[in-house]
């Protein structure tokens, strides 16, 4: 028999699709079946059982004062998490208390800051997929929005690349329609994934939700055009999502860009993982990225900005020249860098507390924090109107004050305001008189209670006599047993305790109703203010997301000077060629960790005298990788429009860096294989350009040796005939070296080590020419090898060098140099691809005079001598 709370439970369960259902009950949420189960294991609570007799109902719950921290795991865990509270007071409902679903929160519409990390945008996702997704090659529609700033964009992908887009924006929920669920291939990426109904993805919908949502006629006036259509099919999945699961209103979401990766440098997923862009291989961990060591911004808006720049680098000269104009400017006037980042410092995170208001969910706080930045924007367009540069001027003069919204909030609100309107409290006296009356006949009231008591003890003469105020029986007189004798007949008995008895009086219970009524009205009025004040507030929610964006890029821009400065970064010179001149360049990452003037700069040149690809090698831990990293991590500081950690730079521009890792590298992560390397190799053998930056580090070592080298040879080869693009190539196969000679644009590089008493030391300097190749033998011996090992493995090295066919075991295991006893032994099975045989196959027999016979055979003969004379030489 099913309970009518039950049932109820069942119905609001029954609204909220895959989410986790908080149910309240009384002072409790609880959970039930499943999710019950799901979320005992990820909280930690225990799992108990409702109705133990017949049909045990799995449940769990938490204290209701709990909910913002249970809220914020089982969403950083990843679910969808429903909220069902009691919409009626329990101690005045009929029957069973109504409840209903309030907020349904998952991880990419969170708003909460306490959940959110400031320096990171949290994306919510959807990938709409064509009606024939089954062909090989096609496209996606995917459009992504950080509901907390109000940033929204869409653009089409080819399929295959969807993963590369996905990576950098690091989603952490992806909507997709119900049917191609499992075409969805999120490549490993952290992201939720929720399913909607197909129809949330119709196209001839989505244009009527787009044009509804920005009321506009026509999507043109964004940028879009006719092929773009599956880009909106997935931007008006989000709206749809939105509207269903927000109680707030989007107005802050103004438009919907659209992103056009030709625009962009390309940056694949393996490649952002593999320069560590924004987190670290080892430990997936921002601190050690690039962006963790180079993130010098005073707000969290530009730290999630710079983080924007980094998934998106520029291709066009002008745009990054603007960019470093700006750099440039702030870099060269401390005076105006400081000032500004000075004021910014006391700028909050302006960005995302509009999407707070627009949720319904700004506290007074939010709204004095607004208030006490805005005051601070003056100065800041102060500065910026200081500036000379384009961009600078243009900050300064896009920069809103919104000024009627600072004045209104700045004057009503009191200077630290609470988080919660519920006590009231942080409307400032002068705002509204109606509050300010209310206030006084409140504070009134307390006087004249204070007087009241003053005046009955002198009738009375009980000195101890109290007036006092409880939330039962209100205001009252409370006279010890003592002094029982002396109260006067007009005192009217409420309550009786151990020692003392409590009266009331005629008098004091009219003041009291003064008191409490002004009191309830007081908050009440203050709180209809408040969301006067909250709804003021959302009416500028487009133009603070203005004010927001260019706080945004002042601060971001600044932060970069900062760094040129701290760091001695150069300004690079960037054109549209393909030449590279880097001057004594520093990886950006170790040249911060790494103490002062312990990281050793390194030059690279890449031109026709210098050559297109360059080759390094030398033993392990000289310095290749981080090398080859450090030319392309420069190049997409450039890019973004940043200064540059070296002495000077000129950066032909790229269309698309690619990075790579050798399987071997990545084994201890369990997931890479050969495979894995051959197919991300693949990806750039097709896709790269001649613009492009290739960096592989150690590729074809994750296969037998011979493999390796033969496979890293055609690699490069392919590169130097068939895509002439910049190329740094780490390998500690030797054997490639000899590249060089025949490939015109092909050059050695090696690491220079040296060796110093028994040690050796890594210069980590990069020097023109081939590494001597015994090296490893070589440091083995210095690292204290037995000789007899180190005698044999360069034997067996000798061996493999003179063998042409191929290190068979047997051959290997020969003794000495191969001419002493090692010789191959030609087997009756063995076929041999001999001249001579092949005369011998081809002479007919039946035409042949017996002279004719010996006559070849005396040439055989001659031959053969012949050839072994040449083989003794
Ligand atoms: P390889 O790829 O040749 O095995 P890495 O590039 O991984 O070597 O470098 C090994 C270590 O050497 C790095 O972790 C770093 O500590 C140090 N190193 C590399 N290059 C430099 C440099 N230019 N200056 C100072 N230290 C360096």
């Amino acid at each position: 028999m099913v309970t009518p709370m039950m049932q109820q439970y069942e119905t609001a369960k029954a609204t909220c699709g895959d989410a986790i259902l908080l149910f309240r009950m009384g002072d409790f949420y609880e959970l039930f079946h499943e999710d019950a189960r799901v979320a005992a294991a990820a909280l930690g609570l225990t799992l108990t059982s409702r109705d133990k007799s017949e049909n045990p109902v799995p449940m769990a719950g938490f204290p209701h004062h709990q909910l913002d921290s249970y809220l914020a795991k089982l969403i950083k865990a990843g679910f969808r998490v429903a909220v069902c509270e009691q919409v009626e007071n329990p101690a005045t409902a009929k029957g069973l208390v109504r409840r209903e679903v309030t907020q349904i929160v998952s991880p990419g519409t969170v708003t909460d800051q306490s959940i959110l990390d400031p320096t990171v945008s949290n994306y919510l996702c959807a990938v709409a997929y064509p009606r024939r997704a089954s062909e090989k090659v096609y496209e996606l529609g995917v459009a992504w929005v950080e509901l907390s700033t109000g940033q929204f964009a869409a653009t089409v992908v080819e399929a295959a690349r969807f993963g590369d887009l996905a990576e950098r924006l690091s989603p952490s929920e992806i909507l997709v329609a119900e049917s191609n669920f499992n075409e969805l291939q999120t490549n490993g990426l952290s992201g939720a994934v929720t399913r909607r109904p197909d129809w949330s993805f119709g196209s001839k919908r989505a244009y009527e939700t787009l044009q509804k949502k920005f009321q506009v006629a026509s999507l043109d006036g964004f940028g879009f055009e006719a092929q773009d259509e599956l880009a909106i099919q997935a931007a008006a999945a989000i709206v749809d999502y939105l509207n269903e699961t927000q109680t707030g209103s989007l107005e802050h979401i103004v438009r919907l860009a659209p992103y056009r990766s030709s625009q962009f440098v390309e940056i694949d997923q393996a490649t952002w993982r593999s320069l560590e862009v924004t987190r670290t291989i080892r430990n997936n961990d921002r601190q050690g990225s690039l962006f963790g060591v180079i993130d010098r911004c005073a707000t969290p808006m530009g730290s999630r900005l710079l983080g924007q720049w980094f998934a998106s680098p520029l291709r066009s000269v002008s745009e990054i020249e603007a960019r470093l104009d700006a750099v440039q400017e702030l870099a060269d006037s401390s005076r105006l860098r400081d000032e500004l980042r000075t004021e910014l410092k006391r700028i909050f995170d302006l960005e995302r507390v509009i999407g707070r208001i627009v949720a319904g969910r700004a506290s007074p706080r939010d709204l004095r924090q607004i208030a006490n930045s805005l005051a601070v924007i003056p100065a800041v367009k102060a500065k910026l109107s200081k500036g000379q540069s384009g961009r600078i001027r243009k900050l300064a003069d896009e920069l809103d004050l919104c000024h009627e919204l600072r004045d209104q909030l700045g004057t009503a609100l009191i200077d630290e305001c609470p988080l919660l309107v519920g006590s009231g409290g942080f409307i400032r006296t002068g705002f509204d008189a109606r509050l300010d009356h209310l206030r006084e006949l409140a504070q009134g009231g307390k006087q004249w209670i204070a007087a009241y008591q003053q005046k009955i003890i002198a009738d009375t003469g009980i000195s101890s006599l109290k007036v006092g105020f409880n939330r039962v029986f209100g205001y009252y007189i409370e006279v010890t047993n003592l002094h029982q004798t002396k109260v006067p007949d007009s005192f009217i008995r409420k309550q009786t305790l151990k020692n003392v008895e409590r009266y009331i009086t005629p008098e004091l219970k009219e003041y009291e109703e003064q008191v409490l009524t002004a009191d309830e009205q007081a908050i009440e009025l203050e709180q209809a203010l408040f969301l006067d004040l909250r709804e003021l507030a959302r009416s500028f929610a487009a133009r603070l997301k203005g004010t927001a964006d260019v706080l945004a890029q002042a601060d971001l821009l600044s932060s970069l000077a900062q760094l040129a400065i701290q760091q001695k970064y150069v300004r690079p010179n960037i054109f549209d060629d393909r030449e590279i001149e880097i001057i004594d360049g520093r990886h950006p990452v170790l040249d911060i960790i790494q103490p002062l003037g312990a990281f050793v700069p390194n030059s690279t040149m890449m031109n026709d005298e210098a050559g297109w690809i360059h080759l390094i090698t030398g033993p392990n831990m000289a310095g290749k990788s981080t090398y080859i990293r450090q030319v392309a991590l420069i190049t997409l500081l450039a890019q973004i429009g940043s200064f540059v950690p070296a002495r000077s730079a000129r950066i032909g521009l790229v269309d698309r860096i690619f990075a790579r890792v050798g399987a071997s590298d990545e084994l201890s992560k369990g997931q890479s294989t050969f495979m894995v390397e051959m197919t991300e190799t693949a990806r750039i053998l097709n896709t790269a350009t001649e613009n492009s930056l290739v960096v592989l580090d150690e590729i074809g070592r994750g296969t037998s040796t011979y493999d390796g080298v033969s496979l890293a040879w055609a690699i490069l080869e392919f590169l130097h005939e068939h895509l002439p693009c910049r190329t740094l190539f780490a390998t500690h196969y030797h054997e490639l070296t000899e590249l060089e000679r025949t490939f015109s644009g092909v050059r050695n590089y090696n690491v220079h080590v040296k060796e110093w008493e028994d040690k050796i030391i890594f210069l980590h300097k990069i020097v023109p020419g081939a590494a001597d190749k015994s090296y490893g033998i070589h440091v083995a011996r210095l690292a204290g090898v037995p000789e007899w090992v180190n005698r044999r493995a360069q034997q067996i090295l000798d061996n493999l060098q003179t063998t042409e066919n191929g290190p068979q075991s047997g051959k290997l295991a020969r003794a000495g140099n191969g001419r002493s006893g090692g010789q191959l032994q030609l087997t009756l099975f063995e076929v041999t691809d001999h001249p001579l045989l092949e005369k011998i196959k081809r002479i007919d027999t039946n035409q042949m005079t017996p002279l004719n016979a010996l006559e070849t055979i005396s040439a055989w003969q001659h031959e053969l001598n012949r050839k072994e004379v040449a083989a003794r030489k």
